[in-house]
């Protein structure tokens, strides 16, 4: 059985110090926000909006509104529920998925909304007033919005792969289960030799506080003497497995005959977007506690915005970090302070022994990797890459170039087993690139989990020639999934909030935060 991990985290929503009355203002314009985003004129590109209320999160759409605490049935306030599915198996097995992609909020599902939701409104200073979930067919180019997408809370968009393959891993093939991805990092870090806390059975974050996620020790033992772990960006569950069980990713199937994945794969943060996932993956604690709330937030605290979520300022992720979190590399350090570890193109790096955006910081390059790109391998001559065409996509091409230097990185890490790191990430960029191109089962997207797949390959390859691999044990995931928009579903919800006289800011885009002249 795989370990839940239930919310644990200390629970500050609605920080409210000054007098009732000022408050009463911010009700007000939140209420006259809410009644315009779930404008039945909006309904084909508001998915749901979500805020804090005394401890609960209410979730309201055009069809109804209901109030979710975690363990606890939800309270239905009008209408249907706008969460009313929250199986994390939903839209299983992939067929279900393939007849009605992207689907309407009636037939959707949204695993683990309560517990979700209320990790992202737990951060005083950062939580925005209220969160507007995009519809998966809604397209928004104008605010960065790809023909693939992903951020939202529901299944697809939600639904990272999971598969956990070699030294240790008790059973092989595909399971009918899911866990959480703040589960991966503890279960890398315990595998490790990180001691949990005897009281909790948890590691434990900086300030000592258990971690939201468990290590999945239902699935795996302890005994390995290598542990690394693999994000592809924005794989897609379902299809990954499918595409490996065609005989289309080899890498993934070698990994599938020594070990196993779960066909719910790790249900990722609420906002399913990649920085968020990767600090919560590294840290083991959702966004509430470790800070990173969104690729694009606003602090209150400090009056600005932050872009957390870009090549320029990637290598700076730390400083972002609320001093509760603590990486992976950081709790097993306090168990086994010599070990080595080893963190390649990941921004939560904080702690490794290795890091490539440690190597960017000491390169004093103003804008992180963005100057540095010409120093990456030509993409045209990628040994991995299965079809040229898709560099005339930039982000395509700069994801080919910085994985190429990835697998580059890997290899002289793992030059002789006797200086190999006890713990490796490695995070791979292209299939993030490839579902955005076109969304899932697109052509760009599928070449690139191909390109990926032989990408681990080679390291596969590798460990064979050294001997170890049967040393090894290996965690592959991702840090969102993704669904294809449809093109002709347009428009902007910030139209309709300003004709309402809500005075905002909206970072994300869907973090509404009211205006800050407007609070207390
Ligand atoms: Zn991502």
């Amino acid at each position: 059985m795989i370990r839940r991990a239930p919310h644990t985290g200390t629970t500050c929503l609605s920080v409210r110090t000054a007098g009732p009355a000022s408050w009463a203002v911010v009700d007000s314009l939140r209420d006259r926000a809410v009644e315009a985003l779930t404008d039945p004129a909006l309904a084909e590109i508001v998915d749901l909006v979500a805020w804090p209320d005394d401890g609960a999160i209410v979730v309201s759409n055009a069809g109804g509104s209901a109030r979710l605490r975690p363990g606890e049935p939800d309270e239905l306030v009008d209408g249907v529920s706008p969460v009313a599915n929250q199986d994390p198996m939903g839209l299983l097995p992939y067929e279900i998925e393939r007849a009605d992609p992207s689907p309407a909020n009636a037939r959707n599902v949204y695993p683990l909304a309560a517990e979700r939701l209320l990790s992202l409104f737990e951060d005083a200073t950062r939580a925005p007033d209220l969160a507007v979930v995009h519809t998966p067919r809604h397209y928004f180019p104008e605010s960065g919005g790809h023909r693939g997408e992903h951020g939202s809370l529901d299944a697809i968009q939600s639904r990272a792969p999971l598969l956990l393959s070699g030294a240790g891993v008790r059973t092989t093939g595909l399971l009918d289960d899911h866990a959480w991805l703040r589960d991966v990092g503890p279960t890398l870090a315990w595998l490790a030799g990180a001691t949990p806390d005897p009281s909790t059975g948890r590691l434990l974050d900086a300030s000592g506080v258990a971690v939201d996620g468990s290590a999945l020790d239902g699935l795996v033992d302890r005994g390995a003497r290598w542990v690394v772990g693999v994000l592809w960006d924005g794989a897609h569950c379902a299809d990954l497995l499918h595409l490996a069980a065609r005989g289309e990713l080899p890498a993934v199937a070698r990994l599938l005959e020594q070990g196993c994945a779960l066909r719910g794969g790790a249900v990722a943060e609420f906002p399913s977007v990649t920085l968020t996932n990767h600090t919560s993956i590294l840290t083991g604690v959702g966004p509430g506690r470790h800070g990173i709330l969104g690729n694009r937030f606003y602090d209150r605290d400090t009056g600005r915005s932050i872009n957390a979520n870009d090549a320029a300022s990637w290598h700076r992720s730390a400083e972002w970090l609320r001093p509760g979190a603590a990486t992976i590399f950081e709790q097993l350090a306090r168990s086994r302070p010599d070990a080595q570890t080893a963190c390649v193109n990941e921004p939560v790096d904080r702690g490794a022994g290795y890091s490539t955006m440690a190597v960017i910081r000491a390169s004093g390059s103003s804008d992180g990797a963005t100057s540095l790109t010409r120093a990456l391998p030509d993409p045209s001559r990628s040994p991995y890459l299965g079809n040229p065409e898709h560099l005339a996509d930039d982000y395509f091409a700069w994801a080919t170039q910085v994985d190429d230097a990835g697998v580059d990185q890997m290899v002289t890490l793992w030059q002789r087993p006797v200086a190999a790191p006890v713990l490796t990430w490695w995070s791979q960029v292209v299939t993030d690139a490839g579902h955005h191109a076109g969304g899932p089962r697109s052509a760009a997207a599928r070449d690139s989990l191909r390109d990926a797949d032989r990408r681990l390959g080679a390291f596969l390859d590798h460990l064979d020639v050294l001997g170890v691999a049967d040393d090894v044990v290996l965690v592959l995931t991702a840090d969102h999934g993704f669904e294809e928009v449809d093109p002709a579903c347009r428009g902007d919800w910030d139209d309709a909030l300003r004709a309402a006289g809500v005075p905002f800011r909206d970072e994300g885009p869907g973090f509404v935060y009211l205006d800050e002249g407007m609070r207390p």
